[in-house]
């Protein structure tokens, strides 16, 4: 394999990932030519580990490296309360926020007709299995306050007040309509704190 040939290959491959045009690309791969062979070995490796090694929580969805992720295996959470939001980076998002201690269910997206993504490719029925065998008092929607967000927190609705004929949240509602923005963590921090005054 030539030269060129193995540059061009590392080019195609950097300019598809996201954000990174040709020039981006271009600036990066010379970058890695002139870096030492360990620094370029240390970045390989790092992407085969993310990939080997993370995949996703067979409870919450979230990100993990074992079974479940790391928050659903904290004995300290509050297991009464579930917050749930569109990707496992809205659950970094609000973690950030050190303003909510309950577990999370990430819906793996949000109810998106343009893009064909309807409430069967989201985990919305493993959330309505959990609401069902879990003893949860409190279902925070925390999906972007976008349409495709609102659509989404709405859809479940009737199947949550479902859940609480059969005995989940007796006595409390489900905390609905109070969805964080996600201008920045304090707001988003305030939004969290706020629902707890309903
Ligand atoms: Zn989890």
């Amino acid at each position: 394999m030539s030269a060129n040939h193995s540059l061009q290959k590392l080019l195609d491959e950097l300019g598809r990932l996201p954000g990174i045009g040709p020039k981006s690309a271009q600036r990066i791969a010379y970058y890695l030519l002139e870096a030492d062979a360990e620094e370029a070995r240390r970045l390989a490796e790092a992407i085969l580990e993310v990939k080997q090694e993370v995949h996703f929580c067979s409870r919450c969805f979230n990100y993990a490296t074992a079974d479940e992720c790391s928050i659903c295996q904290d004995p300290m959470r509050d297991t009464t309360r579930i917050c749930v939001v569109g990707e496992p980076r809205d659950v970094q998002a609000i973690e950030r926020t050190g303003s909510y201690h309950g577990l999370y269910h990430v819906l793996g997206g949000v109810i998106s007709p343009m893009d064909k993504i309807g409430p069967e490719q989201l985990h919305i029925r493993e959330l309505l299995a959990r609401l069902g065998h879990e003893d949860i008092h409190e279902v925070i929607i925390a999906t972007n306050p976008n349409i495709e967000g609102e659509t989404t927190a709405s859809y479940p609705g009737p199947y949550y007040q479902a859940a609480g004929r059969r005995g989940i949240a007796s006595g409390e509602r489900p905390a609905r309509g109070r969805r964080p923005e996600y201008a920045d963590e304090l707001t988003l921090g305030r939004a969290i704190e706020a629902r707890r005054t309903i």
